[in-house]
């Protein structure tokens, strides 16, 4: 009896051993997957195809800055964006049954980063349309035509996007206006998220009305795991809103771009924003 009782006492220790274990390298896994902090790591590949283009331009320092979310009056038409790996993928909900997921993360995105903008004393504004379909690019109440007048007038435009998943993309990066000369502010966004060429596909519509073109990263991965899980979801929106409103700030103070503390430091919220 002892000795089997000997051995039932092994067991147990042995089980309750092996469980614990495995719950805390589970914990620890999780808690890496679930939030990576690392820019980089979240936006995933970047664009690797040449450019030599350099922002050196420098712009006023009271520059009024637009944010258009990509795709906002172009759903149900052959532009509405990417479903994301996902949904088109593994068949997972879509964010919104009315709209795509990279149009429901630009929106999300493009409020956050304007908040965040306002707080740090830029003169930053967005644009909706409202109405998801506008058939005509040249409507006064699209995205681009609204943007083209914005940038006319002498304000930086830029219109976020999330790329497509696996080889449908192309990966993170800035695509520049395709006849102004790139600024410090390109510059500055170009550092962070990767550069595209200016040529990039001929141009496309948003540069050759000098709005810029921000591919955040493909809506898939990490990226897309973040975003889409509640926990980290907020945490996730706040990295990317607050790196992309301190690289405005870079760029338009040019004290900012030599500070090496401002790219290093001060690209994460403060612990209370997260
Ligand atoms: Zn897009």
């Amino acid at each position: 009896m002892g000795r089997i009782n000997n051995r039932i006492l092994n067991i147990i220790i042995y089980v309750t051993f092996f469980s614990f274990t495995y719950s805390f390298s589970q914990l620890y896994f999780l808690g890496n997957l679930n939030f990576v902090k690392d820019l980089d790591m979240i936006v995933g590949s970047k664009v690797n195809i040449p450019a030599s283009w350099k922002g050196t331009k420098e712009v006023d320092k009271d520059i009024p800055i637009l944010i258009l979310a990509g795709h906002a009056d172009s759903q149900g038409l052959s532009g509405s964006g990417t479903p994301g790996e996902a949904v088109h993928k593994y068949g997972k909900n879509p964010m919104s049954p009315e709209i795509s997921d990279e149009l429901f993360w630009n929106l999300k995105l493009q409020s956050s980063i304007v908040k965040l903008g306002k707080k740090r004393g830029l003169d930053i504004r967005s644009y909706d349309p409202l109405i998801r379909n506008i058939d005509d690019a040249n409507d006064p109440r699209t995205n681009w035509s609204v943007g083209k007048k914005f940038a006319k007038k002498g304000g930086y435009v830029i219109e976020i996007h999330f790329d497509s998943y696996g080889n449908y993309g192309v990966g993170a990066g800035l695509i520049p206006p395709f006849s102004e000369v790139p600024n410090t502010i390109d510059e500055s966004i170009a550092k962070k998220f990767g550069r595209f060429p200016i040529v990039f596909r001929g141009g496309l519509g948003a540069p050759r009305r000098q709005i810029r073109i921000l591919e955040i990263g493909k809506l898939e991965g990490y990226l897309e795991k973040n975003l889409r899980s509640l926990k980290t979801r907020q945490r996730t929106i706040d990295l990317l809103a607050n790196e992309i409103v301190q690289a405005f700030l870079s760029g338009i103070n040019k004290n900012g771009l030599s500070n090496p503390t401002l790219d290093e430091d001060d690209t994460f919220l403060p612990a209370i924003y997260l």
